[in-house]
């Protein structure tokens, strides 16, 4: 597959790559310098229709095939991935903005070790069985495999959580249409490829591109489709559960965050500072798991404002092929533009701003959607700048007397996906462990990730969980037997 300056993207549907029905195309934009660098489809209802029917096709036999041969195919699937590292990372990065050398760290190692857990995971995955004492039966309990599954993924870690929908659906024995983001479709479009030479039948996997609101929705109405496993947006989220409800989908919801992240005074401070620094600016802020609410227990408050500005400043936003960039380019035009709204806001809801704010000029790239990292000291948690998802390279910061305080600013959103804690103290780290709003409580780290454990948020942040057998438990159906012997 030749990646260049006019890339024609394709649908990848019954194994091949195809153009839509529709014959509609939208440009595909490079964040970096701001140019248009190919297209994509805006996949339509008859596009989706006709994978569906694929899916059915191949669901017959994929779901019947050995579980040693499903997880023998997800493991070459994973090796695929590996072998491609450097074009992979070179794709997301050129797609998304982010950092290649971020991309080839993180992002395309967790794809593929997606699959390879997920391939793993499968074979340990069997049926329960319990003996009815005294009534002499025994139950046991079936996973079926859904049949057609639909997966739908943002834009800011594309391949990694695209393929943390995919690996599970398949390895449980469903067929899929996956739709990624519109903005960064080009390691969707590669995995296609991947897959295929890995040798997953035909229909089992089909990528279907285009914009939210058309492939999205034609995916969300298909009757064939039994569940949706989603991430993006609350909004987003509710619109597909208001969508789905009537049809009576299995839904997986995996939303928005405005995570906490809490110090305490008695915290390993180098320790803290490295991995706030990481925990607000990673991938230019847009992870769901930002720490973007920084909250610092009074003592403390005057060095860590001091200390952090500090290291904010030697962050160096640059262009993403350059191996000296902390941060790259924002993933659009639009989303620059919202950041900085809300930057914009800051005064006027009692915030200052302490460092960053300015849009970044990189030479030769003048086009591109760099922004600095912003650093603002807000003066209540009740601001628009501590209430909203910002989802860029900005955080609050905002000193606290009590854990009550705190944990009452925690708690006090409509989100709750993750929280982190600094302390050193245990019984300090069990009770707000089990009083904070989350679905993921960090301490003494930040975005650490055992694939076994359960990943999701509760809230506005989500419904459902995604990780280990938690999401091979979403992917089947619970069906239990019951035999009375005499
Ligand atoms: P988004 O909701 O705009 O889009 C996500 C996906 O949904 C895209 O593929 C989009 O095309 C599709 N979509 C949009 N409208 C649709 C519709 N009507 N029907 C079906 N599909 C539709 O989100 P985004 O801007 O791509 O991503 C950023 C958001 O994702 C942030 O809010 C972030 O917090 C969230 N996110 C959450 C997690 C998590 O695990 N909780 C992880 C990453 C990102």
């Amino acid at each position: 597959m030749d990646i260049n300056d006019n890339t024609i993207i394709q649908n990848y549907s019954n194994g091949v790559y195809k153009d839509p029905a529709s014959g509609n195309w939208i440009d595909n934009y490079e964040p970096a310098s701001g140019a248009i660098y190919g297209k994509i489809p805006n996949s339509n209802a008859q596009d989706i229709q006709e994978a569906v029917a694929f899916a059915k096709t191949a669901f017959t036999s994929w779901s019947t095939t050995t579980i040693d041969e499903r997880s023998r195919i997800l493991l070459k699937i994973a090796d695929g991935i590996e072998n491609r590292l450097q074009e992979l990372a070179e794709a997301e990065s050129r797609d998304n903005g982010k950092p290649v050398s971020l991309a080839k760290s993180v992002d395309i190692p967790r794809a593929a070790s997606n699959f390879r857990f997920f391939g793993h995971a499968i074979t340990q995955f069997a049926s329960e069985s319990h003996e009815s004492v005294g009534l002499q039966a025994i139950n046991f309990t079936l996973r079926k495999p859904i049949g057609v599954v639909g997966c739908i993924s943002p834009w800011n870690l594309p391949l990694y959580l695209f393929t943390w929908k995919i690996a599970p659906a398949i390895a449980a024995g469903n067929c899929v249409i996956a739709k990624p983001s519109e903005v960064t479709p080009m390691t969707a479009f590669l995995l296609g490829e991947i897959c295929t030479e890995a040798g997953l039948p035909p229909g089992v996997l089909n990528i279907m591109q285009g914009l939210g609101t058309t492939t999205g929705q034609a995916i969300l109405e298909h009757p064939d489709i039994k569940a949706i496993s989603f991430t993006g947006g609350t909004k987003t989220g509710e619109h597909i559960a208001r969508t789905c409800a009537p049809k009576f989908k299995k839904l997986s919801l995996e939303l928005g965050g405005k995570n906490p992240n809490i110090i305490f005074a008695d915290c390993d401070y180098d320790r803290m500072l490295d991995t706030t620094v990481r925990s607000s600016f990673a991938n230019q802020g847009q992870i769901c798991l930002c720490g973007s609410r920084i909250f610092v227990e009074r003592p403390l408050y005057e060095k860590f404002k001091k200390d952090f500005v500090a290291r904010v400043k030697e962050l160096i936003v640059a262009h993403p092929a350059s191996a000296k960039a902390n941060l790259g380019a924002l993933v659009s035009k639009s989303h620059l533009e919202k950041v900085q709204s809300y930057i914009a806001q800051a005064p006027g809801e009692g915030g200052t701003i302490l460092y960053g704010g300015n849009q970044v000029i990189v030479e030769g790239y003048e086009n591109g959607y760099y922004l600095e990292p912003t650093v603002i000291e807000v003066q209540s948690n009740r601001c628009k700048l501590n209430q909203e998802e910002i989802f860029g390279p900005v955080v609050t910061i905002m000193p606290f007397d009590t854990e009550e305080d705190v944990l009452g600013y925690a708690n006090d959103v409509t989100y709750g996906l993750s929280a982190t804690l600094w302390t050193k103290d245990l019984n300090r780290t069990m009770r707000m462990s089990n009083a904070i709003q989350a679905g993921i409580v960090w301490v003494n780290t930040w975005m650490m990730r055992d694939l076994r454990t359960p990943f999701g948020g509760v809230k506005a942040s989500g419904v459902g969980r995604e990780g280990g057998f938690e999401a091979l438990r979403f992917f089947t159906e619970a069906k239990n037997v019951c035999i009375k012997y005499h």
